[in-house]
């Protein structure tokens, strides 16, 4: 892969402007056609505008071909097709591509594809910042946090889309942005009902066609929305264990003091899929002298035998003032051997988009940043310095 550059990119467009009309993107076909019906327009249309805006990526309804001009008018008075904007998007030299993205009130949130050989995995969030403030992670210490709307997750993966061109949806095998992780910033099952309504608008198969294989929703452990999961999208799982002992996760993941780890398992376990092929993921961040010694990894293998795990090891992303350091490499192979050896895949995720702050618990630092270099272009351009 060739370097590009690694400073923000662009500014695409302008904030947006004071607009009253109602944005379409986000609505269940169920609420498209009440919609529609409420101005008096026909209910097959919702079909029609559906298969325009998630197959073909349609941006405004002078696209419509198929719908009559007259009613493509009266549409563009009444709704819009709206994306959060891109503020900037970086490349890294490995390829992940990231996109700050500003919401209608000013917040912003990122969104990463990470591109490997035979697949791209679009690092999808669910919230601004998040209330859960995990010790190692950047995201929890922002200050800010509200829930994103179903139209504004699934507008992070339209933004992908629309930035590889991928549009009308390709086939299953073909596919750039072939895969979606809920791993961005936030806490997705504090916000589940968004969540739920933007998955099941990205899997509908007259739309952006994604298969529920292709999704993973990923937990810090939020024990009672877990079954919800299996229940209302069958989606794969992936929970944010990281500990092996209460004393440990307590202070790496404070929602541990509300459900600890036996109640977390015990969920894990009742998990439906996890009883038939779909192994759940568990993450495991690598902290030096914290969660990596030989007696964690054998004691990882002991908690997670009775279900069907697989354990992703994830090197830890340092951000600036972080109080933890990575494990050494020769640390996170043994352990990395030792939950082999105990029969369990434990591949260790290799970093992506580390020179960008978009891999794994940078992505606040990122959008500080970037506000921060705005100011001081500001101030450069007002002559200030
Ligand atoms: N809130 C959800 C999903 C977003 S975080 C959750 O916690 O599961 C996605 C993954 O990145 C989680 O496993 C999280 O623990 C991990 N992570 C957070 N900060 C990290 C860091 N600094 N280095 C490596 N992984 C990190
Ligand atoms: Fe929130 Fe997940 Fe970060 Fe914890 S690791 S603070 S739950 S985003």
């Amino acid at each position: 892969m060739s370097v590009l550059p690694t400073e923000p990119l662009q500014i695409v467009e302008p904030l947006r402007r004071n607009d009253t009309r109602r944005n379409l993107v986000g609505l269940s076909r169920a609420e498209l056609k009440a919609l529609l019906a409420e101005h008096g327009l026909e209910a097959f249309r919702a079909g029609q505008i559906w298969h325009w805006i998630y197959w073909h990526g349609a941006r405004d309804f002078t696209a419509m071909s198929t719908i009559a001009r007259k009613t493509r008018e009266r549409l563009e008075e009444l709704f819009v097709i709206d994306r959060p904007q891109i503020a900037t998007e970086q490349r890294s030299s490995d390829g992940t591509r990231k996109w700050l993205l500003r919401l209608v009130d000013g917040n912003e949130v990122e969104c990463v594809n990470i591109p490997e050989e035979d697949r791209g995995s679009v690092c999808v969030s669910s919230q601004v910042g998040c209330t859960l403030t995990c010790s190692f992670c950047h995201t929890g210490t922002q200050p800010l946090v509200r829930n994103l709307s179903a139209a504004e997750i699934v507008g992070q993966f339209m933004v992908a889309r629309d930035s590889y061109g991928e549009w009308p949806t390709p086939t299953e095998t073909t596919r750039m942005l072939s895969n979606i992780v809920m791993m961005g910033m936030g806490e997705p099952l504090y916000n589940f009902d968004n969540v739920a309504a933007a998955l099941k608008i990205v899997m509908d198969d007259q739309g952006i066609a994604l298969s529920r294989r292709r999704i993973t929703l990923s937990t810090s452990g939020v024990v009672p929305m877990i079954p919800k999961v299996a229940q209302e999208l069958d989606v794969n799982l992936a929970v944010s264990l990281h500990a092996v002992s209460d004393e440990v996760r307590d202070l790496l993941v404070p929602l541990n003091r509300k459900w600890p780890i036996a109640e977390l398992l015990k969920a894990c376990r009742e998990f439906p899929s996890a009883k038939n092929s779909r192994r759940i993921t568990f993450e495991y961040v690598m902290l030096k002298g914290v969660n990596d010694s030989d007696a964690d990894a054998r004691e990882l293998v002991r908690l997670l035998k009775p279900i069907h795990a697989k354990v992703n090891l994830i090197p830890f992303n340092p951000w600036p003032g972080a109080p933890y350091e990575c494990s050494s490499n020769n640390r996170i192979h043994r352990f990395a051997e030792i939950v082999n050896d105990g029969g369990l895949s434990a591949p260790v995720r290799t970093p992506r988009g580390r020179d960008i702050l978009a891999a794994c618990g940078q992505l606040k630092s990122a959008s500080e940043r970037d506000r921060k270099t705005k100011v001081r272009d500001l101030e450069v351009q007002a002559g200030a310095r």
